[in-house]
């Protein structure tokens, strides 16, 4: 019992969304830092490392994954077009585009994806297992949104379709990537793996309630 604590009945949820919020202040300044001095904003940065990791990317994927809207993608990309860092070409059919970097793209990206090191100082301030705990729940987080269609699909193991939940019987290695043909464990779960390829809906539902049941949930 701890009365004065339940009394004010602020949910544990809101306290975490604070926290998120939190951290995505600290993100949005960082981003300033870094993407500043390239003379990109943070979305524009964002658009560069997007098409770093995906060169080839439409338009339209890339307002998904920036989870903004086409408009605000277009003019992010248009005034990278116009900076000489990003090239738009023909897409596979006459009507679609896609975007690549220019070898100056490559370079401002490059300083771009630097800005998170201050965030990956603090998480490395955390033990090994509440690193792995924090993945778990930053994959059930983000999963949750896709789900909802608040964001666009995640390259991640959850719903990929070759991830193989809790088939192996080392506690620390007990997931199998078929891909790759190996067991692998919590603390190497991706979010975002080039090699992934979305499963079918239900086949993601079944490999989500193998990966959360009680019967194989990490102790
Ligand atoms: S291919 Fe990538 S995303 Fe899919 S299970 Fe293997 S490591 Fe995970």
């Amino acid at each position: 019992m701890s009365g004065i604590f339940d009394a004010l009945g602020e949910p544990v949820a809101q306290r975490v969304t604070g926290g998120l919020a939190t951290i995505g202040q600290v993100l949005k300044s960082q981003a300033w830092k870094g993407a500043g001095p390239a003379g990109v904003t943070p979305t524009q940065a964002q658009a560069l490392r997007v098409l770093r990791e995906r060169p080839g990317t439409g338009l339209g994927a890339l307002a998904g994954l920036l989870g903004v809207s086409a408009p605000t993608a277009s003019t992010a990309v248009n005034t990278l077009v116009t900076k000489g860092l990003v090239v738009k070409e023909p897409g596979p059919d006459r009507r679609s585009i896609t975007l690549r970097l220019t070898a100056a793209g490559e370079e401002v990206a490059d300083r771009a994806a630097e800005w998170p090191a201050v965030l990956v100082r603090a998480v490395d301030a955390l033990d090994p297992a509440e690193q792995t705990a924090l993945l778990r729940s930053l994959v059930t987080l983000v999963r949750a949104l896709q789900e909802a269609g608040e964001i666009s699909p995640q390259r991640m193991c959850v719903t990929c379709r070759h991830f193989r939940p809790h088939v192996h019987a080392d506690p620390r290695n007990p997931h199998h990537c078929a891909f790759v043909d190996e067991p692998f464990g919590d603390r190497h779960l991706r979010l975002d793996c080039a090699e992934q390829e979305e499963a079918a809906p239900e086949d993601r539902r079944a490999a989500w309630e193998r990966f959360t049941s009680p019967d194989t949930a990490p102790r």
